[in-house]
């Protein structure tokens, strides 16, 4: 099996900017960008990055919010600030060279996939690195289930036998595109699929039966409401969510999640006055928008508002600022507050 995937991988040799060499800083910045998130979403904003942040060092003496806004709409924000972290760990503690085995899994963000990526493809260590794609590969030509970590375990075992002791980073790169290429979750092409002879799932003909389908859990779904607070110049607030929170350090319209017997109007004058030490009138509606998260989903309600009284301060915000609509490209936002921007841009145009 082992001959005929790395021959497929070669043949087939899948250009990505960040296999031209084996430098672990760029292997790292690709492996942390694709967590959760396809190669071609990924693509441009590597290569954005690379001419922004080329090296560590330059990565670790950057600001924070040129992080962030550089990081702006990949998602999973926690990621660009365990990045900032691992460079300065890197850069400061480190002197400026790449950690390995216990070091490297001690930069927050690295988890043992992501260990076993990097340590395999810029080290030539002998380590499976196993993600979504190649638990479904697996299940299928081991006809198993890969679910429980001593399942995950037993798969590594098994996928060490066929590691080759000089390509092991290639090998887990070629069992990665062979699952978003061709062992893909529906309707796996395995006439094209270098391996087939290998595949008990083909052989058994239970190839839709893998991977065994867990049980999935109901998503929530959540009602967050938000205030686009007007002045006398047209200017509106935004307020910057504190660090230690999801999505931290990004702006957003000032809001927060409605509870069960709130009106959307009550909530956001709840909300602003937590929030802001404001009393607000709520106007005219917006709209709504939806978004997914991981574990949950929104519906982001915007209302146009204005101050009634008090005076501003933040409470539960980093900080906060007035600005225009023209101004939103100068600040990090999370997507959904995007798309309300969009609602707002359609009434006020
Ligand atoms: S033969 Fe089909 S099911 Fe088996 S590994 Fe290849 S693509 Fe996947």
């Amino acid at each position: 099996m082992t001959k005929e995937l790395l021959l497929w991988y070669d043949n087939n040799n899948f250009l990505m900017p960040w296999r031209i060499n084996k430098n672990p800083y760029r292997i790292w910045i690709s492996e942390i960008m694709l967590q959760q998130t396809q190669v071609k979403t990924v693509i441009p904003y590597y290569e954005k990055w690379m001419v922004k942040y080329p090296t560590v060092e330059i990565l670790a003496d950057s600001n924070l919010d040129d992080i962030l806004k550089s990081w702006e709409g990949l998602g999973y924000y926690k990621r660009a600030h365990n990045i900032k972290k691992s460079s300065e760990i890197i850069q400061y503690n480190l002197g400026g060279s790449f950690p390995k085995h216990g070091e490297l899994k001690k930069l927050p963000g690295i988890g043992d996939y992501t260990y076993s990526a990097i340590m395999s493809i810029a080290f030539d260590e002998k380590v499976p690195a196993i993600d979504g794609n190649v638990k479904r590969v697996s299940s299928r030509i081991f006809e198993k289930k890969f679910s429980t970590l001593s399942e995950i375990k037993s798969l590594s075992n098994e996928l060490k036998k066929y590691m080759p002791n000089n390509r092991p980073g290639c090998f887990n790169q070629a069992i990665m595109d062979l699952g978003r290429e061709i062992c893909k979750p529906q309707n796996p092409e395995c006439c094209k699929c270098p391996i087939h002879n290998n595949c008990k799932a083909l052989t058994n003909e239970s190839v839709d039966q893998y991977p065994v389908k867990e049980e999935r859990k109901k998503t929530p779904i959540l009602d967050v409401v938000v205030g686009f607070i007007f002045n006398d110049d047209m200017d509106f607030l935004i307020t910057k969510r504190p660090q230690n929170k999801m999505l931290g350090g990004l702006w957003e319209l000032p809001g927060g999640k409605k509870e069960q017997k709130e009106t959307f109007k009550t909530c956001l004058k709840r909300e602003i006055k937590e929030e802001l030490n404001i009393n607000i009138e709520v106007q005219k509606k917006i709209g709504t928008v939806k978004h997914s998260y991981s574990h949950f989903k929104i519906r982001l309600h915007g209302f146009m508002c204005k101050i009634k009284s008090g005076k501003l301060k933040i409470q539960a915000a980093d900080d906060y600022s007035w600005i225009k609509l023209n101004d939103i490209e100068n600040f990090s936002f999370p997507k959904a507050t995007h798309k309300i921007f969009e609602k707002i841009n359609d009434k006020i145009i």
